[in-house]
């Protein structure tokens, strides 16, 4: 027999599109309450997790790497759950609740339905919360430039807009403008430099502290209702006419039936590897050149590179941002450390591509 739902585990499932500040906000958010001693899990599409080191968590993370949970990684992701789940029991880990964060290109909804179809998921876990964050400098065009973005709002119960200071009237505008027509149901909150508290988000679904301590009643209301499977279908694939690379873009979503097999995302993963420590200028130099050379196919670049002057810094860049933001790691180096370079990701670009574009050669 099933346990009742209050008895289940609570997950808490983060989504947003790549550099939208998923981490840094749960990085917050796993000192607060609801999240207090929680288990991680990180889905990272990269080979080299990033995430875990800037989340500051080791103990109790489970990284899912190199693949993303809506597709590939989906059984992936259900094993990290399973396990956590057997940990649990046998009291080799104890943990309050789960967060899970996603891929920046991850459709949620295959993931919301493997809590609802996978055996163990749908006995021992209750989706507490899934809550999409976005950009404001760049959320609208993302958006409208590719399907997963879309997806995630789709799929959201809460809506969270961050660098809103960095944003313009009309980007927020057009940005809220995406969420009133994707999603108008879900409450959109705002945060900075991840001030948003979790239970201010939660309150605002109607499934903060309140409802929960205590509450034994009328599990199934407490059940949240996700998006039907026509909705989530329906969305994807049309009105997307700024979107590069025709045919590939239907590729990499899920099919009606909610397979994860044979799909993938148009955009990819590379790694820059820079095992010796560099100079600062010839970084910013490569960075740029980087950019110029992929233009908007560039997505994302994250990494901890090693400077010459014996510091380590992280490398952060995002669609919508102005300039790379590098900065000094402030962790001290853990037994878990990164290793040092660059994830690179990018539409219609190997890692060929992404390694002659980042040292100049040729016009890649
Ligand atoms: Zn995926």
């Amino acid at each position: 027999m099933a346990p009742p739902p209050r008895a289940r585990i609570p997950v808490y499932l983060l989504t947003g599109f790549l550099g939208s500040g998923k981490t840094t906000l749960l990085a917050a958010w796993l000192a607060q309450p609801a999240l207090e001693g929680a288990a991680v899990i990180v889905n990272e599409l990269g080979e080299v997790g990033l995430d875990g080191t800037l989340l500051g968590v080791t103990d109790q993370a489970a990284l899912v790497s190199g693949a993303c949970v809506c597709c590939t990684g989906l059984p992936g992701l259900e094993q990290a759950l399973e396990d956590l789940f057997w940990a649990r029991l046998q009291r080799r880990m104890a943990f309050p609740a789960v967060a899970v964060e996603t891929t920046g290109l991850a459709d949620p909804a295959p993931v919301v339905r493997a809590f609802r179809d996978h055996p163990l998921l749908r006995e021992r876990y209750r989706l507490e919360a899934v809550i999409a964050v976005a950009g404001a400098p760049a959320g609208a065009a993302l958006i409208d430039r590719h399907p997963e973005a879309g997806a995630q709002v789709l799929a959201a119960q809460a809506l969270v807009m961050t660098k809103t200071r960095e944003a313009t009237d009309t980007d927020r505008q057009a940005l809220h403008a995406r969420f009133a027509a994707l999603n108008p149901h879900a409450p959109v909150l705002v945060s900075n430099h991840a001030d948003l508290p979790l239970d201010a988000v939660l309150q605002a679904t109607g499934r903060g502290n309140d409802a929960q301590v205590g509450d034994t009643s009328s599990p199934d209301l407490a059940e949240p209702a996700w998006p039907d499977e026509a909705k989530h279908v329906e969305t994807h694939p049309h009105d997307h006419p700024q979107a590069a690379g025709g045919a590939d873009d239907h590729d990499h979503l899920c099919d009606e039936h909610g397979n994860a097999h044979d799909h993938h995302h148009a955009a990819q993963a590379s790694f820059v590897p820079l095992p010796q420590p560099v100079a600062r200028d010839w970084l910013l130099i490569r960075l740029h050149t980087l950019a110029g050379a992929l233009a908007d196919d560039l997505l994302r670049v994250k990494g901890i590179v090693a400077l010459d002057d014996g510091r380590r810094c992280v490398v952060q860049f995002a669609p919508g941002d102005r300039r790379f933001d590098v900065r000094p790691l402030d962790e001290a180096p853990g037994p878990a450390a990164s290793q040092p370079g660059l994830t690179v990701i990018a539409l219609h670009a190997d890692a060929e591509r992404v390694s002659a574009a980042f040292l100049g050669r040729g016009h890649a």
